[in-house]
């Protein structure tokens, strides 16, 4: 039977204090123990139940962590005030002085700028790989590798990682893999597929309203646990907490996710193959031929499609910036950067959020000037914005 990961949250019930439909929200920074060893016990992590210090955990931001765990199909997870948040206590807490992690070279700027600039200071290396190549993964790992670390469909690029196959090396040498799910929540399922800890930004689809940056790392109770840790945690120590009126805002945002993506899906599907017909260069793993449509086939969540991403090439920056200029104008979508919205945004990864990477190094992985990201919106009548942007594409000359 196939994973079922929307009907595992819709499983999950919580109640207010008073009989509330949604879980009361828990504004204390600070909680009071009945008795002196109870909070002896809470601190040493042996009191299940208690709450300490919001920087350690609070209910709402379970109730979030929970309702993401089930999704997942993790034991656990811990939300954490952004995705980068997420990603760096992770890798912090995951290594020490002289590991070394192998990471696909398409990955989120932020996390890229964060293996190859910040890390190493405390000398933690990263060998960049082509994720895709399986060989190249493979010897790239060296005595010292403690992490595999992947974006089960990369940004920009839209590569898919077979996280199957990528599952088994990682158990071949003893090593952590890290799934970062941001592009593919509810379509691909990477725990199922045998990763260890699966991360999200929370900013992106599952939020998707724009209104909030969140995080979550999912993974094993233990390693949650060792996580928020008070003695040697990275999420306690380091403290990028997510605030508990956040946590369920989101929460009750979760809740349309497997409605919204099928929607981002399917207009995002319906746009690949118009473009593409069109003749204009279009990447999107729903395209037959996209280099990781079977892979992404295999693993997939049927319901729920090949994700609200896709890109095209128009050639040049300055026409990518004109035609993203046009279509903001006719209302067609935002100008921004981020992904997952109600509206279609549009940006040009190479100048913009994949600008940490440097120039020689986005040529060698295909990211070209031309480029332009959609992350494709909820849009009712996708024909009509299909016409609308064929319309502004010949305006500004898409077409020779
Ligand atoms: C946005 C994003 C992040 C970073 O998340 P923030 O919430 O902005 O900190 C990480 N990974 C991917 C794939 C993203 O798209």
């Amino acid at each position: 039977m196939k994973y079922k990961p929307a009907d595992n949250i819709q499983d999950l019930q919580y109640f207010g204090e008073y009989g509330g439909v949604n879980p009361s929200i828990s504004d204390s920074s600070t909680y009071t123990f009945l008795s002196a060893k109870t909070m002896f016990d809470t601190f040493e992590g042996n009191a299940e139940g208690c709450y300490l210090y919001s920087r350690h955990s609070s209910p709402s931001n379970l109730y979030l962590g929970e309702a993401l765990a089930a999704m997942e199909g993790t034991e656990t997870a811990n939300v954490a005030a952004s995705g980068m948040a997420a990603i760096t206590s992770t890798l912090l807490h995951l290594c020490q002085a002289g590991d070394h992690i192998v990471s696909s070279r398409t990955v989120y700027g932020g996390t890229y700028a964060f293996l190859k600039n910040f890390i190493p200071k405390f000398n933690i290396q990263t060998s960049f790989v082509d994720i895709t190549n399986l060989e190249q993964v493979e010897a790239a790992i060296t005595k010292d590798t403690k992490v595999l670390y992947c974006e089960s469909v990369s940004n920009p690029l839209l590569e898919v990682a077979d996280i199957e196959a990528l599952a088994k090396i990682a158990k071949k040498h003893q090593l952590i893999i890290v799934v970062d799910n941001t592009f593919s929540p509810l379509s691909i399922s990477p725990k199922e597929l045998g990763a260890d800890v699966v991360i999200h930004s929370l900013t992106k689809f599952i939020n998707g309203s724009s209104d909030t940056v969140g995080g979550v790392t999912c993974g094993s109770q233990d390693f949650i646990n060792a996580l928020r840790s008070v003695n040697d945690g990275a999420n306690m120590l380091l403290g990028p907490t997510m605030d508990s009126m956040r946590a369920a805002s989101v929460l009750k945002n979760l809740r349309t996710l497997h409605i919204r993506i099928k929607q981002h899906s399917k207009n995002a599907m319906f746009l690949a193959e118009k473009f593409q017909q069109d003749g204009l260069r279009t990447v999107y793993p729903g395209l037959k031929n996209h280099p990781g449509h079977e892979t992404f086939k295999r693993m997939m969540n049927q319901d729920y499609g090949f994700g609200g991403l896709l890109t095209i090439d128009v050639g040049s920056l300055e026409k990518a910036n004109e035609l993203m200029e046009l279509m903001q104008e006719k209302n067609l979508g935002y100008l921004a950067v981020s992904l997952g919205f109600y509206k279609t945004l549009f940006s040009a990864p190479g100048s913009s959020t994949s600008s940490e990477i440097p120039i020689e190094e986005q040529e060698k992985m295909g990211l070209s000037n031309g480029l332009i990201r959609f992350s494709i919106g909820l849009d009712n009548d996708i024909e009509r914005t299909y016409k609308m942007m064929k319309s502004c594409m010949q305006e500004v000359g898409v077409f020779k």
